[in-house]
């Protein structure tokens, strides 16, 4: 057994770099130096999140309890960590501010470019020594007890807090406050702009909102009212005062409100009509004995002799060993599942089993089916806010005990009815209680305001470069043909800037002939022309708009402007914006030259191919820091860039990731040279632009007591110990979190996971979005590992390598990554398997582990010894962080087909189309026969690999060609011709696109064509020249797992 937080290996190189000795001349898979994993200790700051020049030094990925998420040099990478604080605990703890402005600085005109920063990290008193990863042996998870703040002096977060003594209350731990971000006081941030920009907005009201999430969502600071620093100006009754039992509770008769019809008190609430519960947790661990897994799931598998372990069907997570009862009431896995899928007892056991444990959410996915509830009482827990749900108990037909914190509460009288049913006397039957994924519609308590109306402003590159790519078109055609269909109502507006080297507004104020063109030439200080006509009612100016839309592509073909203010743009859309939140759409083709925020080429192409040396942190902090303010005003930003040159999106994309935006890539974007990216941006705007969008979010995560979350992966703010901030959320944003095990659930037999996503619809609703996930406990190790959820951890461990790439650097990632698979393998031959038998000996849920660690290698993100260009990995990297699960498997481990024989047995009948279902085939050219054509699905792109031998039916039917000469050099369509084969084989490929937000462009591929190359890297199990095969990857674990 290793030591904890040492490989395998014993912290010698990990065994990789002297088997690859050999291979190491044509850029070995394991070219780095040595890792120094032995060199790991808690007391390493390997925990800051942040610092590139720390020693690779983990063996598992997890840059522990971050506590600092925020410092200006981490990008996606560094995920926002907080440290565990125990929401249930009972009477809340006011938190005590650190002083303000700690870190003097003085504003500076800034002039392009922005020196890069000096890292703060290790020198920072805000990364003083934290403890390791939580799933390391014996780390122990203390918050950090000095924890120290920086606020820049301007920062928007810091002017619009309330003083200290007002910070919102929390319950349970102290040391830490609502606002995390630290300022590494770079002069380029105190900028004129910033200060201005909060002096303008007049929006008291929207300055109070940000404090008061915490206690609308309900961190249980209800337990200690304290009022008094509230904002004096604001009006309404919200947030603070949010009761702790709505009136309605204490009314003895039926609420009206309820809608309840007066005959429905006729029915009996006496104790016969009590039949619950199959629900109580009691219950539910009685009826858990005698349950099994299936039998297949109890092999233990040699991996070295079955070699092909991957199914024919899509791989289905794993089903939680609990009684039918409860797992039919459970979370749907698309939206919400866990790494491991039976929860160790303790830390100590889940040490031991060596893997992760988090959970992966799609919070706001698109659903068919949505239970909504209108009700005036929405019921939680009075000690922890948990909402109720099916896993909560009833103690009789008055009391629900909470399944997160095991606090009694009373049943409202009002939730006494069931307005389904219309039977009075079965609060356990309500929707509430029957449902794992419900919607609220939310009481004017859970406002801090009124709702924002939908508010988009679009920013658009025209300098020489942007018209040159032709985007304008598209994107402006898109915008005419679906300005009917963006979310919202009346109240929706909308407004443009583009941008060169100057900014340019457009003035739609109704009543006006043509849109009004204003030009801002001072972008070192940026003001807003007539602000009041530049974000105007869509409804009231839409022939403007689409006058504007008309013109814009034509506007400025001539142009010489080379020069890219982007900075200053982003600047003045932002202060266009504060005033009432909204989404931002940033179009940008190349590298921002001028003003704030401009950036140097650091891309080095000759380097491409080391793991080392290469920019994965952003330049400035510029972008992040003006994401953060954008996020204390509700404004998200995305960054569509489309750019054939570097581009810096390790500096442009914080933007984005703080500001709980998405980043979208279309490199070489050109619109003759390049059709397919035309095609492929069309089609995503158009998801883009009228998918559902929620506004002034935030999100929350709770679990049962005895568990902890700590670090958060993907888009958005951390901004108070564990609430999410998310000025928009979208339907395809996915999100990870870390957890650990903080005190014993030796008396627990259910636990249960909660997100609450409290937002404001298109149509100006405040809805809250509730998913509960209900998993069992288990005391062995055995059991740990039957539960794992295999493409769950690897999905999670693939954040944590991105973080690792960023904090440390890309080989250290890569070396967690064949740590963890050789760590948690090992833990099970030496603690489970009770006979050392030789080979690889895996339980059945881990049986994928290996192939998908190393597809994870292989992917663009992690991977080594191939051109990647720098913002290819980046983008790759983003992907990781803010995609769903599901997506993220296809990209890193594509799904192959052969297509050239398709037939009706086993299709999918949807609507009247046949679906062909071909079985998926290994990653490996063995599959590949020259006689037929093989789809691969790698997630964002299709490719049709066509053998020399394919037969001719397939040619003639299905690509309309006559001999394998004729099939074009470049074909990126299938014709629709009228033929059977031709029939399933769109049919498959419409279905495969349907299931996903983005556009994959199909590319066909014939033997001798370039793209060849690209379709056989992802031929995952197949050794390259650079990265190992499947099977010497097999036996590199293997020898380390039997040391
Ligand atoms: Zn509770």
């Amino acid at each position: 057994m290793s030591q904890p937080g040492i490989p395998a290996s014993g912290g010698a190189p990990t065994g990789l770099q002297a088997q690859n000795g050999a291979a190491s001349a044509s850029g070995s898979l394991y070219s780095n130096g040595p890792v120094q994993n032995a060199l790991v200790s808690s007391q390493v700051s390997v925990n800051q999140g942040y610092n590139s020049q720390l020693p690779g030094s983990y063996p598992h990925l997890i840059p522990a309890k971050t506590l600092n998420p925020v410092s200006g040099q981490s990008n996606y990478g560094g995920s926002q960590t907080v440290s565990p604080l125990s929401n249930y605990q009972g009477p809340g703890q006011t938190l005590h501010r650190p002083p303000v402005a700690s870190n003097p600085v003085t504003p500076s005109l800034h002039s392009a470019p922005v020196p890069r920063m000096p890292l703060p990290t290790s020198h920072n008193p805000a990364a003083t020594p934290m403890p390791s990863g939580s799933f390391l042996p014996g780390a122990n998870v203390h918050p950090p007890l000095n924890w120290q703040y920086n606020y820049s002096s301007t920062g928007s977060q810091t002017n619009h807090c309330p003083p200290a003594s007002s910070q919102p209350t929390i319950s349970g731990n102290t040391n830490l406050t609502s606002h995390q971000y630290v300022s590494s006081g770079d002069p380029s941030f105190q900028n004129n702009f910033i200060k201005s920009g909060i002096a303008s907005n007049t929006n008291n009201g929207s300055m109070v909102v940000h404090n008061s999430y915490d206690e609308i969502e309900g961190g249980g600071f209800l337990a200690t009212p304290q009022h008094t620093n509230k904002n004096p100006t604001m009006s309404r009754s919200v947030g603070y005062s949010y009761p702790s039992l709505p009136p309605g509770y204490q009314n003895t008769g039926p609420p009206s409100t309820t809608g309840m019809p007066p005959s429905s008190l006729n029915y009996s609430s006496g104790p016969q009509g009590f039949t619950q519960t199959p629900l109580g947790a009691n219950h539910l661990a009685a009826s858990m004995s005698g349950l099994s897994l299936h039998p297949e799931g109890l092999r233990v598998i040699n991996l070295l002799q079955e070699r092909n372990m991957l199914p024919a069907t899509p791989l289905r997570p794993p089903v939680p060993n609990l009684h039918e009862d409860i797992q039919k009431l459970n979370c749907n896995p698309e939206l919400f599942r866990c790494t491991l899928t039976s929860i160790p007892q303790t830390q100590a056991l889940l040490n031991k089993a060596k893997l992760p444990l988090g959970l992966l959410l799609h919070p706001f996915k698109d659903l068919v089916q949505l239970p909504v509830v209108t009700s005036s009482t929405i019921v939680r827990c009075r000690s922890c806010r948990t909402y109720i749900n099916p896993f909560v108990s009833f103690l009789d037909q008055r009391r629900w005990k909470c399944n997160l914190c095991y606090r009694v509460n009373d049943v409202p009288e009002e939730f006494m009815y069931n307005p389904l049913t219309r039977v009075y006397g079965e609060p356990h039957r309500r929707p509430e209680v029957q449902n794992a994924t419900i919607e609220f519609m939310a009481p004017s308590e859970y406002m801090l305001r009124p709702p924002q109306p939908p508010v988009y402003l679009f920013v658009f590159d025209v300098s020489h470069n942007a018209v040159e790519t032709g985007y304008l078109n598209s994107v402006c055609q898109s915008l005419l043909d679906n300005l009917d269909l963006l979310p919202g109502n009346t109240r929706t507006k909308i407004g443009f800037i583009t941008f060169d080297s100057t900014i340019h507004f457009y003035s739609l104020q109704e009543g006006l002939s043509q849109p009004q063109m204003l030009i801002v030439s001072d972008i070192e200080d940026v003001f807003i022309p007539m602000p009041e006509n530049l974000l105007v009612n869509l409804n009231e100016s839409k022939e403007l708009v689409q006058d504007l839309l008309k013109t814009l592509p034509q506007m400025f073909t001539k142009t010489l402007e080379t020069q890219s203010a982007l900075g200053p743009a982003l600047q003045a859309a932002f202060k266009l914006m504060s005033p009432t939140g909204g989404r931002m759409s940033v179009f940008q083709t190349q590298l921002p030259t001028l003003g704030v925020g401009a950036l140097r080429p650091r891309e080095e192409p000759n380097q491409r191919s080391s793991a080392k040396e290469i920019h994965l942190t952003p330049s400035t902090d510029f972008y992040k820091k003006l994401a953060l303010d954008c996020s204390g005003q509700q404004v998200a930003v995305d960054l569509f860039l489309l750019s054939g040159q570097y581009s810096d999106l390790a500096s442009l994309g914080c933007i984005s990731r703080y500001s709980a935006g998405s980043v979208y890539y279309y490199p070489s974007y050109h619109h003759q040279q390049n059709p397919v990216q035309v095609q492929k941006l069309q089609k995503e705007l158009q998801r883009y632009l009228t998918r559902k969008i929620g506004f002034e979010a935030v999100m929350r995560i709770r679990c049962t007591k005895g568990l902890s979350i700590h670090t958060f992966h993907g888009n958005f703010f951390v901004r108070s110990t564990d609430l999410l901030s998310l000025p928009n959320v979208n339907p395809d944003a996915g999100y990870a979190v870390q957890m650990s095990v903080e005190e014993s659930l030796t008396d627990t037999q259910l636990v249960s996971f909660q997100s609450a996503l409290l937002y404001t619809s298109s149509k100006g609703e405040r809805r809250i979005r509730v998913h509960t996930l209900c998993l069992p406990v288990v005391s062995t190790l055995n059991e740990v590992f039957l539960g794992a959820d295999v493409q769950a951890i690897s999905g999670l461990l693939a954040n944590m390598a991105v973080d690792r790439s960023v904090t440390a650097s890309l080989s250290d990632a890569r070396d967690a990554l064949v740590n963890a698979v050789i760590d948690s393998l090992s833990a099970y031959r030496s603690s489970v398997l009770s006979n050392q038998q030789p080979g690889l000996m895996v339980p059945f849920s881990l049986r994928l582990f290996p192939l998908f660690v190393l597809a994870l290698l292989k992917q663009k993100s992690f991977q080594t010894g191939t051109n990647a260009r720098l913002d290819e990995r980046i983008f790759a990297m983003c992907q990781v962080k803010n995609q769903p699960l599901v997506y993220l498997m296809l990209t890193t481990h594509p799904s192959l087909y052969r297509v050239d024989n398709l037939s009706d047995e086993g299709a999918l009948n949807i609507n009247d189309r046949t679906i062909p279902q071909p079985p998926i085939l290994q990653l490996s050219v063995e599959k590949l026969s020259r006689d037929g054509a093989f789809l691969m699905d790698a997630g964002s792109v299709l490719m049709l690999w066509v053998g020399k031998n394919c037969g001719q039916n397939f040619l003639s039917q299905v690509l309309g060609v006559q001999n394998y000469a004729l099939i074009p050099q470049i074909m990126t369509d299938l014709p629709e011709l009228d033929t059977p084969e031709s029939a399933r084989i769109i049919a498959f490929i419409s279905w495969l696109r349907e299931q996903r937000p983005f556009f994959p462009i199909l590319y066909v591929i014939r033997d001798e064509s370039p793209m060849k190359a690209n379709f056989l890297q992802n031929m995952v199990e197949d050794r390259t020249e650079s990265a190992l095969s499947y099977y010497e990857f097999l036996l590199h674990i293997q020898q380390q797992v039997n040391k």
